[in-house]
């Protein structure tokens, strides 16, 4: 019998993220997402001849901002250069972009690595570069439309270095990005809206070996599902390849999700095959001491720092505040109530259970969180002032996150207010004890489970509304 081989994946990842900015890189034209067709440009952004290019000042401050954030050197003499090559959606037949001199380089974010501790994903550099247009494929007509609105909207780009062995890895890294990207308001990174996206470089090799193997390259990913899925699935298929004695060809390959495989699509170009030259209508970039300085101290607080002090100074567990900072909206929504003087404690369980619920029931991300952030402190407020049961909180909350409504109005609308009278309460009990008999007998004679029942029954009659601390204190003097 032959001997199996263990296998390792590695894999380096190219992150594309569109800049925040109003208006695109080398002209004057909005960077809005959608729009009709060919509305959002001019002569410059579709390649007419004879026109220049004039950088937009906002996006080296955004590149500068993105590569302190990221632990990164900047690079305070950089330029940009051409990279020549014919696709319908690039008019100009060349892409403005940085290849010898990059903004940013040496950088790295600290992730949990697969089977524990923490690593350094290094970043080998961060580029400016413009994007392509669209191409629109219609079925109907069998033909081929081009879309220029996203031509020259600003890039950057994020090369790591190959340092992810596992699909678990990159989604860690890739959620800590996109957290710390958002945060410091550079891009919005919807990756439904492709402001993410990823190419993953991936090869394998038999375990303990230090020479890489022959890569693929998976481009546009553009969900965290897919793309855990796209790497097991590339993965494995390597794998059978070199088993059955094949090669691994350098190729690009497109990942399909609904077949749960990748297919070739063209053989994996090298830099040389583009023709890079310096790009001769834009002057290089001085970037000076001072101005970096200042876009650090205009950085916010970071996500990790933000982890560590939650941990340290509010007491909250190292998960929940690993999971609430792992986005901007639901710091937000952690922060405004914190501030508004509610326990930061029954904040975060509130956010790791009913938010997180359901965000995940609904399919959201937590940027598409509808309600005023106000309103789980709100909430809050009223259990803790006795006017309404955790359980009817929970119930109101679903359609304050479901429909954004007020929750003190709704509690007050539909009558949801614990029953606070004791009189009635009691009232409402001794109904239940006279009609249960039965129960009450086992009771007696020392069947906790009875109690639960009568318990269960009171709270019912009461239609949830009453404390069931009060409701079994009664219950029990009732029945003596
Ligand atoms: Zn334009």
């Amino acid at each position: 019998m032959a001997k199996t081989t263990s296998w390792e994946t590695v894999m380096g990842l190219e992150v594309h993220v569109e800049l925040a900015t109003k208006t695109k890189i080398f002209c004057s034209c909005t960077t809005e997402f959608g729009g009709d067709p060919n509305t959002h440009c001019c002569p410059v952004c579709t390649g007419m001849p004879g026109v220049l290019p004039s950088l937009n000042r906002q996006v080296v401050n955004y590149a500068v901002k993105a590569g302190l954030a990221t632990n990164c050197t900047i690079t305070q003499y950089n330029k940009f250069d051409r990279k020549n090559y014919f696709y319908p959606d690039l008019p100009k037949a060349y892409q403005v972009s940085q290849l010898y001199l990059p903004i940013c380089r040496n950088g790295g974010i600290e992730i949990e690595a697969e089977g524990g501790g923490k690593k350094i994903i290094g970043i080998h550099e961060i580029h400016m570069e413009e994007d392509a247009g669209k191409l629109v494929h219609d079925p109907w007509t069998d033909s081929t439309m081009v879309d220029y609105n996203r031509c020259g909207v600003p890039l950057i780009e994020i090369v790591s270095e190959p340092d992810f062995r596992s699909a678990n890895e990159v989604i860690r890294y890739l959620e800590k990005l996109k957290a710390i990207l958002q945060f410091i308001g550079v891009s919005d990174c919807k990756m439904q809206e492709g402001s993410l996206r990823a190419d993953i470089n991936l090869s394998v090799r038999p375990v303990g070996s230090d020479k890489f193997g022959t890569r693929t390259e998976m481009k546009n990913m553009n969900s965290f599902k897919a793309i855990a899925r796209a790497i097991n699935g590339e993965s494995k298929r390597q794998i059978e390849v070199l088993e059955e004695g094949g090669v691994v060809k350098q190729e690009t390959r497109r990942w399909d999700d609904n077949k749960d495989a990748s297919f070739a699509m063209r053989s994996k170009e090298d830099a040389q095959d583009y023709k890079y030259f310096p790009e001769p209508d834009l002057i290089p970039i001085e970037i000076s001491d001072e101005f970096i300085e200042n876009t650090r101290n205009s950085l916010p607080e970071l996500p990790e720092a933000k982890r560590q002090r939650y941990v340290s100074e509010l007491g909250l567990s190292e998960y929940d505040a690993a999971q609430i900072t792992s986005s901007k909206y639901l710091v937000a929504l952690f922060e405004e109530n914190l501030a508004a003087g509610y326990p930061a404690k029954e904040i975060a369980n509130w956010i790791m259970g009913e938010v997180m619920r359901m965000l995940s029931d609904s399919g959201k991300e937590p940027e598409e969180m509808g309600f005023e952030y106000k309103y789980l402190g709100a909430l809050i407020g009223m259990v803790q002032k006795n006017e309404i049961t955790r359980n009817t909180a929970k119930k109101v909350f679903k359609s304050v996150f479901e429909e954004g409504c007020d929750p003190v109005k709704y509690v007050e609308e539909n009558n949801l207010k614990t029953v606070t009278d004791t009189g009635a309460v009691k009232a409402a009990i001794e109904e239940v004890v006279a009609a249960n008999q039965k129960s009450v007998d086992e009771y007696k004679s020392g069947k906790e489970k009875a109690l639960q029942y009568l318990i269960g029954q009171s709270m019912r009659a009461l239609r949830g509304k009453a404390d069931p601390q009060t409701v079994t204190a009664i219950l029990k003097e009732i029945l003596g």
